[in-house]
């Protein structure tokens, strides 16, 4: 334990998604109900709630039904709900109409929601209840106990560091946030996932993590667009721009006020290095049938995130002393339905329920937090997770052969042809680049900086700030790996995966890699997919980031 500032809570949330904010509210809930006191802490890296939420979004309500009925009257945050889908295969210019979708791709009962908004709404109504929120707060460090084997809490980052590591005027130490128990909500990819997995192997024996990456942007459409118009208020889309060989597809929701919601998802285990998820999304909103529905539209907003698509097989075990892993950090999403907030909320609920009955019991044991589990077992997450279990798998086989997979696996309650099905390629995969240099990148894309805008345009859009005179928080472990062996098997692809323009290849003299910090969106796709696990996400000063309002 360190000499700084301690405040010690009885449950502290680690992050402020979905998953964490249901659990803490009820938990919250159950202790009133009792008529117990509970100090309930949450902190979340952003500067707000939700100014790091960013999804699709379209929300099975389930678990929200099931928190509070009464979510309408509380006026919750829907912008459309009476879905319409369709479903479309797409060649480079034209489209073929999927004529069959199975139950699980339908959305009827769904609403489409802005995450952002959503989780601050949720967050809303968590403070009015009594839970502290923290926002501006990241974890830098899990504090375990002499054993190293019980999770204690997390300490905040200190704030007012300058890039070379000096205390600035403005600087504040950061608090040891210490907790009976910690429920780990940090969505894909955490940075304290990661220390708790290193340090009491939780991802191991099971299936690697699989991730996807997606970018999205909400934009406005003129009065007279006849999407708006429409009954259709669902697209998704496979094929073109990303083919076959590459796992992913695009979606289109229509939300109030003349706005939609469009992205490109981006299977992170595709083994092209010249491919650009970023010019990719650019691609989709060329092809005809969407370039015709966002005529005359402007962006309002932009931003990237990265899915926890792995599915059941890779679920890391589920609690350890004094900590649980709930939603994206425990891979909890259904990439069948392509929909993770309903399991992020009911598995934040079910371990509130677990946290409940340990506290009681005096006992946050391991032993005691393993029936949270159980509790997931005996649920629809189950049901859910268990039916997709082989679905990445089969996603990620090459060319039309998946759909025999995916057909086998329907008429079978997900257990295909082979169960479990191995996953062939991880993150990291690529295949040496073979073209020469001059092949990759500079594809020939329109921007027109209204409808069409660049990476930096992007950025911008994001609202993303960061304090400028802090340390780096991206650790690129050996320089000579990206100026030797990447830059000559695939040209370094941090150049092209990352939709921050973090990472820039300076050829002019010296070959240099330039880092501009400042511009990460905090999608972790960098950490993922770089084929040397060479680089490491930090997170930075805590208030930095993107600042999503309507993703
Ligand atoms: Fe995403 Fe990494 Fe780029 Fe930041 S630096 S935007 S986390 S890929």
């Amino acid at each position: 334990m360190s000499q700084r500032e301690e405040m010690p809570l009885d449950v502290l949330f680690v992050g402020g998604g979905p998953a964490n904010l249901a659990g803490a509210i009820h938990l919250m809930q159950m202790a009133q109900e009792k008529g117990l006191e509970i100090e309930i802490g949450l902190i979340e890296k952003g500067s707000t709630i939700g100014a790091h939420s960013l999804s699709g979004a379209i929300l099975d309500p389930k678990a929200l039904a099931e928190l509070m009925p009464d979510y309408k009257d509380k006026k919750c945050p829907l912008e459309c709900s009476d879905l319409k889908d369709e479903f479309y295969y797409l060649t480079p210019k034209g489209k073929f109409a999927v004529p069959y979708t199975p139950g699980y791709m339908h959305n009827q009962g769904c609403h489409i929601i802005s995450l952002s908004q959503f989780t601050r709404w949720l967050g809303d109504i968590a403070e009015e209840m009594g839970i502290m929120i923290f926002p501006g707060f990241s974890g830098t460090e899990v504090i375990f106990d002499e054993t190293g084997k019980t999770v204690l809490g997390v300490v905040t980052g200190d704030k007012g560091i300058d890039k070379d590591g000096q205390q600035k005027s403005t600087f504040e130490p950061g608090v040891d946030l210490t907790a009976r128990v910690t429920v780990f909500g940090e969505g894909p990819k955490g940075s304290l996932m990661r220390q708790v997995g290193n340090q009491l192997g939780i991802f191991s024996d099971r299936m690697p993590q699989i991730f996807e990456t997606a970018i999205k942007e909400v934009i406005r459409l003129p009065e007279s667009n006849e999407f708006l118009n429409s009954a259709t208020t669902v697209v998704h889309t496979f094929g073109y721009p990303l083919g076959m060989e590459t796992k992913g597809g695009g979606f289109l929701y229509k939300m109030a006020d003349n706005r939609v919601s469009l992205g490109l998802v981006t299977g992170l285990d595709y083994a092209d290095p010249s491919l650009e998820p970023y010019d990719a999304f650019i691609q989709f909103k060329h092809h005809p049938l969407i370039a015709d529905i966002i005529k005359g539209g402007k962006v309002l907003q932009q931003g990237a995130k990265t899915l926890s698509a792995g599915g059941y097989y890779t679920m890391p075990q589920l609690a350890v002393d004094g900590a649980l892993f709930v939603g994206d950090s425990a891979s909890m999403l259904n990439i069948q339905r392509l929909k993770g907030i309903h399991t992020a909320m009911k598995s934040g609920m079910l371990a509130a329920e677990t946290i409940m009955e340990a506290l009681a019991a005096d006992d946050v044991s391991v032993g005691m937090l393993n029936n949270y589990e159980s509790k997931i077992k005996a649920s629809w997450i189950q049901d859910e997770l268990w039916a997709a279990r082989n679905f990445s798998q089969a996603l990620s086989k090459q060319g039309f052969g998946k759909f025999f997979h995916i057909g086998a696996q329907h008429l079978t309650k997900g257990r295909g042809f082979i169960d479990p099905m191995p996953i062939e390629k991880d993150s990291t995969t690529l295949k040496n680049q073979t073209a020469p240099a001059n092949e990759v990148g500079d594809k020939d894309q329109h921007y027109d900086g209204e409808l069409y805008v660049d990476k930096l345009t992007g950025v911008y859009l994001s609202g993303t700030q960061h304090e400028e005179d802090q340390p780096c928080h991206l650790d690129v472990l050996d320089m000579d790996i990206c100026l030797n062996q990447c830059r000559q098997s695939y040209q370094n692809p941090c150049t092209r995966f990352c939709p921050g323009q973090v990472y820039e290849m300076e050829t002019e003299g010296e070959a240099r890699l330039k880092l501009n910090p400042s511009n990460c969106l905090h999608c972790k796709t960098c950490e993922i997919k770089d084929p040397y696990d060479n680089i490491i996400w930090n997170c930075p000063e805590g208030g930095g980031g993107p600042n999503y309002t309507i993703c």
